[in-house]
């Protein structure tokens, strides 16, 4: 933890970087993510096993965009969502320090994208076992079982669109579902308007996904959004050797075309 601290203060009292993005403590024992501007404010900065919150979400707020440089407290999950949303060119190398935090919490200054991207190669993908257990389930289902074991697992789905606010790669400035005309997805929460939704959501998700479970964490009634990005991920893997967040330059797979692309799923 005070390696941690010592970094950010260093980072801003040598006017390297505007802000440094992290956690604080918040009300009735809740860590919350912060902005501090000086190195006296980083007194407050805090990391424990509550903060767990992709904060990489925030790099593409206006406090963050607005300003000329930046470090930010990043686990391994928020690490991966930097260098894919640098690779979406959403973020850019120059303006950002990353203070990396291992799985384990040891403090890893990464200098640049190249040491972000060796430390991500490096650190496990957090899928707990229940996670595990769910996705060898599914699999195993025929492709009738599994297109019914979604409709009931949305149907529940309220529309709140926390899955949305809380995913760090679902940053475009006028979404779909938002769209009255034509209306792709019927506001009103219900069956098969439920199915639209997150079909859509996780085509457009599809290889760009890092894994990080928030949509998951968010979701109020506790639908298992990160187990369909995560097997649509491997899918991308499988058939085109493509996986995020693991480098900064990269191109998704559903945005790009080779002639050697595999073509056995078109049927
Ligand atoms: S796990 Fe969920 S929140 Fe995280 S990147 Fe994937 S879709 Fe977004
Ligand atoms: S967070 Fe859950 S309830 Fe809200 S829109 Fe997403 S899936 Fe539906």
């Amino acid at each position: 933890m005070e390696d941690i601290k010592k970094l950010a203060r260093e980072l801003l009292a040598d006017n390297k970087v505007q802000l440094v993005l992290g956690f604080e403590n918040g009300t009735a024992n809740r860590v919350r993510p912060a902005f501090f501007t000086t190195p006296e404010a980083v007194d407050k900065l805090i990391y424990n096993e509550f903060c767990i919150q992709n904060i990489a979400l925030y790099l593409k707020k206006d406090i963050c965009q607005h300003a000329a440089s930046l470090a930010i407290t990043a686990n391994p999950n928020v690490v991966r969502s930097i260098l894919q949303l640098a690779a979406e060119n959403q973020i850019k190398e120059e303006k950002i320090k990353i203070i990396g935090i291992t799985h384990e919490g040891k403090c890893v200054g990464l200098l640049d994208f190249k040491a972000a991207e060796e430390f991500s190669k490096t650190q496990p993908k957090g899928l707990k076992d229940e996670d595990k257990a769910l996705i060898e389930k599914i699999q195993a289902m025929s492709l009738e079982e599994k297109f019914d074991y979604w409709v009931e697992a949305f149907s529940p789905c309220i529309k709140c669109y926390a899955c949305r606010a809380s995913c760090p790669m679902c940053y475009c400035g006028k979404c779909n579902v938002e769209s009255n005309n034509p209306q792709w997805i019927p506001v009103a929460p219900h069956k098969y308007g439920n199915m639209e939704w997150h079909m859509m959501r996780a085509m457009h998700l599809a290889g760009r996904c890092i894994n990080c479970g928030e949509c998951n964490r968010s979701c109020p009634v506790d639908i298992p959004l990160n187990i369909l990005s995560y097997m649509l991920s491997d899918f991308v893997l499988e058939e085109f050797e493509s996986e995020a967040g693991l480098s900064a330059v990269f191109t998704p797979a559903l945005s790009s075309y080779t002639m050697v692309d595999k073509e056995n799923f078109i049927k």
